[in-house]
């Protein structure tokens, strides 16, 4: 007997597609059936994920890629508008995995560090689970929207006040969402991975990774 796909009916959204985690889950959602829609800022990137998706052996879907800056209002919107125009419907699983790092300790970071950390990996999350619940309950479908957080959101790390505050903001936004948005059939949710080998890791200097692994490996 065939297994039966968990996400053939659905249209999955994942930003920061085009790299490290957001590749990986597309990856994954696609396995399970889903038609999955590719954001990144980095279009090249997310059309490289979408080809990956299309490989021979994998679920037989129409995957889209969509070039978008999540951290910019009228770009997030536009996505939503032009993910529903492209699979009919809007999207009724959403990953927020878009994210950067600008580290630098707080005695030297810069307002234009905090501020793009903020703008991406909060604001970021913000305006796509906004306009994703928006087109979910305007069409009366239900939905899961997932925010990827991390660890630091709730431990801190040196060097990361800009991010681990992005990353705490992440988790306060989805509890209120999922507050707000239980009654509409939409769940919201939060992943708090802790260190992953990604593009976005490899940036991060040996002696840093080093103190990481002393404070967090099991002993
Ligand atoms: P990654 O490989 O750098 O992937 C992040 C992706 O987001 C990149 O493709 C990046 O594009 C894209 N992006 C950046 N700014 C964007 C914007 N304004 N609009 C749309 N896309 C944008 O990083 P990752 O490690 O997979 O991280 C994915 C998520 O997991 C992030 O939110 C990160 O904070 C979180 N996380 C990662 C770890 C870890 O250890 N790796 C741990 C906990 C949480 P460009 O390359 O063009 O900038």
């Amino acid at each position: 007997m065939a297994t039966r796909l968990r996400l053939s009916s659905a249209v999955a959204l994942v930003t920061g597609a085009g790299s490290g985690i957001g590749r990986a889950v597309s990856v994954r959602l696609a396995q399970e059936g889903a038609a999955v829609a590719a954001c990144d800022l980095d279009g090249a990137a997310a059309r490289e994920t979408v080809r990956l998706l299309d490989r021979p052996g994998s679920e037989k879907k129409a995957h889209a890629a969509f070039q978008t800056d999540v951290s910019e209002a009228g770009s997030a919107r536009r996505l939503l508008e032009q993910v529903q125009a492209c699979f009919t419907r809007p999207p009724s699983v959403v990953v927020s995995c878009a994210g950067v790092t600008r580290d630098e300790f707080l005695l030297h970071m810069s307002e234009d560090d905090w501020d793009k950390v903020i703008a991406v990996n909060l604001k970021g999350v913000f305006l796509v689970t906004q306009a994703a619940a928006q087109a979910l309950v305007s069409s009366g479908c239900h939905g899961s929207i997932i925010n990827i957080s991390s660890i630091i959101g709730k431990v801190g790390n040196m060097g990361q006040t800009n991010y681990s505050a992005s990353k705490a903001g992440v988790i306060g936004l989805t509890q209120t969402v999922a507050q707000e948005l239980g009654r509409y059939g939409i769940r919201c949710n939060s992943v708090l991975p802790g260190f992953i080998t990604t593009p976005m890791t490899q940036k991060v200097p040996q002696k840093v990774l080093d103190k990481m692994w002393q404070m967090w490996s099991p002993s």
